[in-house]
Order: C-alpha cells, then sequence, then structure tokens
C-alpha cells in the first residue's frame, strides 16, 4: 500500500461560457482564481485555476471553458459530486445565498453525520458544501463571505460507478481506508491527508455510462508532495499494471494521469512548485499565462480570448 498520497490536489471540469464561469467562482462561491492560463494541448481554450489564497492542492477546482460546447449527460464513470468543505452553521446562510442569486439544485441532505447542500454549476455540474467539523484550512475571504462561512477547499469527490469493486480495491492501494458505509454509498479517507481526504464511490449498477460535455468532471488530480513521491507512485501503479502516462510538466505542478477501471480519469499531481512560481501572490490569477511552447500566440491569443472582469473589458 502507498503512502505517498496526501489527498486532493484539484479537480478538472469542463464549461461552456468562461466569463459566467469566472463568476460563478469568484463572486458566487468567493474563491479566489489563482491563475489564468490556456490549455496545454488546446491553447485557444482558457485554464482557469480557482482556490484559497495561493492554490493550495486540496482547494483548487479548474475549468477548461470551451465556447458552445454541449452540455454533458449525467451517468456512472464520472465524479458526479465534487465537495466543498464550509464550517458548521454555514449553510443557512449559503441556502439563502444561492437562492438570491438563483442558483439551480439547492437540495438538503444529511449523509455519514454531515449537513450537506447540493447545487449546480452554470452548466448543471454536480457540487455540495458540507458541514465539517474542525477544517483548520485558512479560506480565502471574498465577495463578502466571512469567515465563519467560506470554503475551506474541498471536502471530497464523489464518483459515480456501476461496479466498485475494481475502483475499491485501487483506492486501498494509494493509500485510502474504507471509514463508512450507508446507502450505496462507500466512503474512503486517506490518513494524514491535506484537508480534501474524503472519497465516495456511489454504488449505481443499472445507471448508463456519463457522456461527457460542459458540466462534466474532466479528472480528479490527487496529491503528493514532490516529483521523488511521484516517480514512487508511477512506478507503483505500472507495477500493478496501470497504463501511466509519463511525467509531464504542467508549469504549476508536474501531472500524470491514467485511467481507473471504473472509468474515471486519474492524476497524481506535485504539490510543487506552486501557482506563485511566476507571479507574485498579491496579483495571482490576474494576468494571461501562457505555456512556454504557447507564448509566441500571446497576441492572437489575447484578441481571441473572452475578457473574464469587467476591469479587463474596460481597459
Ligand atoms: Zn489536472
Amino acid at each position: 500500500m502507498l503512502n505517498q498520497i496526501k489527498g486532493l490536489h484539484h479537480v478538472t471540469s469542463m464549461a461552456d461560457d468562461a466569463r459566467t464561469n469566472n463568476q460563478f467562482f469568484t463572486n458566487t462561491l468567493g474563491l479566489r482564481r489563482v491563475k489564468k492560463t490556456v490549455n496545454f494541448d488546446a491553447p485557444d481554450v482558457y485554464h482557469l485555476y480557482y482556490g484559497d489564497e495561493v492554490g493550495t492542492p486540496g482547494s483548487v477546482m479548474t475549468y477548461f471553458p470551451f465556447p458552445q460546447m454541449a452540455g454533458g449527460r449525467a451517468g456512472t464513470g464520472e465524479v458526479g459530486t465534487t465537495l466543498f468543505s464550509v464550517p458548521k452553521g454555514a449553510l443557512g446562510f449559503w441556502q439563502d445565498r444561492f437562492a438570491k442569486l438563483g442558483v439551480q439544485g439547492l437540495k438538503d441532505e444529511e449523509l455519514f453525520g454531515e449537513k450537506r447542500l447540493h447545487f449546480a454549476g452554470p452548466n448543471g455540474d454536480g457540487f455540495a458544501l458540507v458541514e465539517a467539523a474542525n477544517d483548520p484550512r485558512t479560506p480565502w475571504l471574498h465577495a463578502g463571505i466571512d469567515q465563519d462561512h467560506a470554503i475551506r477547499g474541498f471536502h471530497s469527490v464523489a464518483m459515480r460507478l456501476n461496479d466498485d469493486g475494481a475502483t475499491s480495491e485501487l483506492l486501498k492501494y494509494m493509500g485510502y481506508e474504507q471509514v463508512d458505509q450507508a446507502d450505496g454509498v462507500k466512503r474512503f479517507a486517506v490518513p494524514g491527508g491535506n484537508g480534501a481526504d474524503v472519497i465516495e464511490l456511489e454504488i449505481m449498477p443499472n445507471i448508463a455510462r456519463a457522456r461527457p460535455g460542459a458540466g462534466s468532471v474532466h479528472h480528479v488530480a490527487f496529491a503528493v508532495e514532490n516529483r521523488e513521491k511521484q516517480l514512487e507512485v508511477r512506478k507503483a501503479l505500472m507495477d500493478t499494471g496501470y497504463h501511466v502516462t509519463p511525467v509531464i510538466d504542467r508549469d504549476y505542478f508536474w501531472a500524470i494521469y491514467f485511467r481507473t477501471p471504473g472509468g474515471v480519469l486519474f492524476e497524481i499531481a506535485t504539490n510543487e512548485p506552486g501557482f506563485d512560481r511566476d507571479e507574485d501572490t498579491a496579483h495571482l490569477g490576474e494576468a494571461l499565462k501562457l505555456p512556454t511552447q504557447h507564448a509566441h500566440l500571446r497576441a492572437a491569443l489575447e484578441q481571441h480570448l473572452q475578457p473574464l472582469d469587467a476591469e479587463t473589458e474596460a481597459a
């Protein structure tokens, strides 16, 4: 069993409209945009990162907004819900805020002794806030959301699977322990994690596979401290029979990817070097940052990419 994985690193999803996406995550949820860059493989598409002040691993929600992308269809073989941690007693505030802002899909639930509020992102993305006891992580305070209510980072992701057997085995191999079970849901947690420690598997034998599109999670990334630990995990996964990509430099972390038995794409990402490697903490996410190989496209991309902020438009 591995011990290098310390919880979630980031979750990456797809959207259609960049500006709506930016508005939702910064103004509605009050996260900080910590990086404005482009998709490595499709540089005419943004890659937007939202999280806490510095984009601490375990807090980072990222998006590829493909203009005009069709909506996804929910199903199995995907992350169905991405859950954020908020303090105890915070859900009433969020319920009122979401109702006022017209956020869709509001639904209360209690699971594993924790209250959660489900809500939908701009493309029907499945989200929930969970009241978690004693989450010590420091929130980014923005958009009138104070310390008592602000999002701390991820609580967990919930994957929908036809059959959880192989994925449960994989999670255990990755260092997770099954900690609870209820109503067709198995809960796993990694000891000594970064706060985003939980994975839930929703077992849905008769539900069709998801069709990815806007509002779908593209992949979920797990955190390791550094490149050395990442290579240990890569070797162990390959020895177990997984097809794992070579290490890829993603500018703010190094990444390896592999497809899991239930259909979900996993990434293992390093905590190093982090989002402040190319801009000051005070100004994270403000300037358009381009990977070196796309730097020559800057003039064209600045023309092509939709402005995200009112200030940018006025400039
Ligand atoms: Zn990723």
